[in-house]
C-alpha cells in the first residue's frame, strides 16, 4: 500500500507529511482514530471506532485473505466451486462493511453539528 501524504492545515506550518494513522486509548467505549503533524503537532481527528467495528474489520481482513487465496488459478481446480466460494466471501464482506458503516455512523454522529 502506498504511503498517503497530506498537507498540514496549520497556515504557519503547511508542511507535507506522510500519514501515520494512530488509534488512541478507549474513552467512553470509543477509540479515536487520528494523526498528528510531525512538524507542529497539530492533532487531526479522523473518526471513532469501537470494539465492534474493529472486530468487524478483523473479520473483513480475514475474509479478504480468503478471497486472495481463491483468486489463484491452479491446475485441476474446480472453477465453479472456487468461484462460488469467492462470491460467498465477497457477499459476507459486503454485509460486514454495511454493518460497520452503520455502527460508525452511530458512534460518530454525536460529534457532528446538526444542520437542519
Ligand atoms: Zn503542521
Amino acid at each position: 500500500m502506498a504511503i498517503q501524504k497530506v498537507k498540514c492545515e496549520n497556515k504557519d506550518c503547511a508542511k507535507v507529511f506522510a500519514l501515520n494513522v494512530k488509534v488512541g486509548p478507549e474513552v467512553d467505549g470509543k477509540f479515536e482514530v487520528y494523526f498528528v503533524c510531525p512538524f507542529c503537532n497539530k492533532h487531526y481527528h479522523a473518526y471513532f471506532e469501537n470494539i465492534q467495528t474493529m472486530s468487524i474489520q478483523d473479520q473483513i481482513n480475514e475474509l479478504n485473505s480468503q478471497v486472495q487465496n481463491t483468486r489463484i488459478i491452479k491446475k485441476g481446480m474446480n472453477f465453479a466451486k472456487e468461484f462460488n466460494k469467492r462470491q460467498d466471501y465477497l457477499e459476507k464482506i459486503n454485509k460486514l462493511k454495511d454493518r460497520k458503516k452503520l455502527i460508525l455512523e452511530k458512534i460518530n454522529s454525536k460529534n457532528k453539528i446538526k444542520s437542519s
